[in-house]
């Protein structure tokens, strides 16, 4: 790119700091702007596959994540009640030397504090809920609920399922409630009266919990689970949920989930949303990425990763590329079938249930995937 456009990353997630991040590494640089005034260590695992990884790698941060995550040996998908194993996944070195980098499972917090402190402090604003943007000749000029307002020739919307940047972009449109809830939760180990599997996802016939260590000391569980609601529809990281309802739920599952049940002292609730994949991700100076652009299930563990992947590609694209509408273009071709066919196997919820062939998800490696310039 000749001339040094002025960039406004919305949001400071995953996607947004990612973005930033990388955009950095190249020499451009972009101002985030997130509506929160701080950061909170929400409650929460992640976990990270070679793909995302290889992503954390080309941002210099993967021997920091290393140091705090847990690396599993193992991902078993069991029966919900007997224990069977339907199928099991080596990881560890294994996978590590298959996919190129390792399958790690950290604490949310843990990996929002790196990809933060790969982009320089200045270019973080706190408290600045996006509103609005008009757009002429000379530019964009963006709105803010307090009332500021900033200059951009490019904004990207990294701003979350319910995007402002997105509406923008297509107009008013809810995400689909997909009539089913996530309770997670994160607690000390020490609570449980049995050691657990490294890496465990329980399938029932219409419900699911995963469960797994966050640090690489093993002493942080987190759960995650998936349970039929028809009435809950708020998405929110901090609703909190009521234990006594999850353990019901899942009364009669195997004893190693009732054991993590019984111990964890408390669960937040999410419901799970979804949108269809997007035709369009770009017009003049604006264009969406992660959940923003490709909402997804969390049965595949992957929403992050595509954000983040996301977050290489656009930066490479906007480097590479003569202008920004060139860029964006790049950026869309080269994302959507991956984001879209990880939504829709996200969706139906079988990704692993049975022999699955990750190779295709985990070998990829936004930084080397060729880019049609
Ligand atoms: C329970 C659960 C488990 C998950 N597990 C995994 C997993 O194991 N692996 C994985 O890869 N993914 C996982 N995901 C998915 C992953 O968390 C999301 O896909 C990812 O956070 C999307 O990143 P993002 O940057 O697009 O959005 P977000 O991380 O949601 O960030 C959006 C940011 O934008 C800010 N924002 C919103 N509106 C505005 C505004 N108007 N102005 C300014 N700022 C704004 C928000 O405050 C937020 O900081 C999981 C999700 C859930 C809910």
């Amino acid at each position: 790119m000749k001339k040094t456009p002025r960039i406004a990353i919305i949001g400071a997630g995953m996607g947004g700091l990612a973005t930033a991040a990388a955009l950095h590494r190249f020499g451009i640089q972009a101002q985030v702007y997130e509506q929160a005034d701080r950061f909170a260590r929400v409650g929460a695992g992640i976990q990270m596959s070679p793909n995302a990884m290889k992503a954390l790698r080309g941002l210099g941060l993967e021997e920091q994540v290393r140091r705090t995550a847990f690396q599993p040996q193992t991902w078993n998908n069991r029966d919900w009640d007997t224990g069977a194993v339907r199928f099991e996944l080596p990881l560890g070195q294994k996978a590590e030397d298959q996919f190129g980098a390792p399958y790690l499972q950290m604490h949310r917090g843990d990996l929002h504090s790196a990809l933060l402190s790969a982009v320089p402090k200045q270019q973080i604003s706190l408290g600045r809920k996006f509103l609005d943007v008009q757009t002429d000749a000379a530019g964009s000029k963006l709105s803010f609920t307090d009332g500021t307002t900033v200059e951009a020739d490019l904004i990207i919307g990294a701003d979350g399922v319910h995007s402002r940047v997105r509406e923008l972009l297509l107009g008013p449109e809810k995400p689909t409630a997909t009539g089913r809830v996530a309770y997670r939760a994160t607690f000390a180990a020490s609570l449980l009266s049995h050691p657990i599997g490294e890496c465990t996802k329980w399938w029932g016939e219409d419900r699911h919990i995963v469960i797994y260590y966050v640090t690489s000391a093993k002493d942080e569980v987190y759960f995650v689970t998936s349970l039929p609601d028809g009435v809950w529809v708020d998405e929110s990281w901090s609703a909190k949920g009521d234990m006594a309802v999850v353990r019901d739920a899942f009364a009669g599952f195997h004893d190693e989930v009732s054991d993590v049940l019984r111990a964890c002292p408390q669960v937040h609730r999410w419901a799970i949303l979804l949108r269809e994949p997007l035709e369009r991700w770009h017009r003049e100076g604006l264009v969406l990425l992660g959940d923003a652009a490709h909402p997804m299930t969390p049965y595949m563990a992957q929403g992050a990763a595509m954000a983040i992947e996301d977050g290489i590609t656009l930066a490479r694209a906007l480097d590479h590329a003569p202008d920004i509408e060139h860029a964006l273009s790049i950026f869309q071709t080269a994302r959507k079938a991956r984001t879209a066919q990880v939504q829709n196997i996200s969706q139906a919820n079988t990704w692993m249930r049975e022999e699955t062939d990750p190779t295709w998800c985990y070998g990829f490696d936004p930084w080397t995937e060729p880019l049609d310039i």
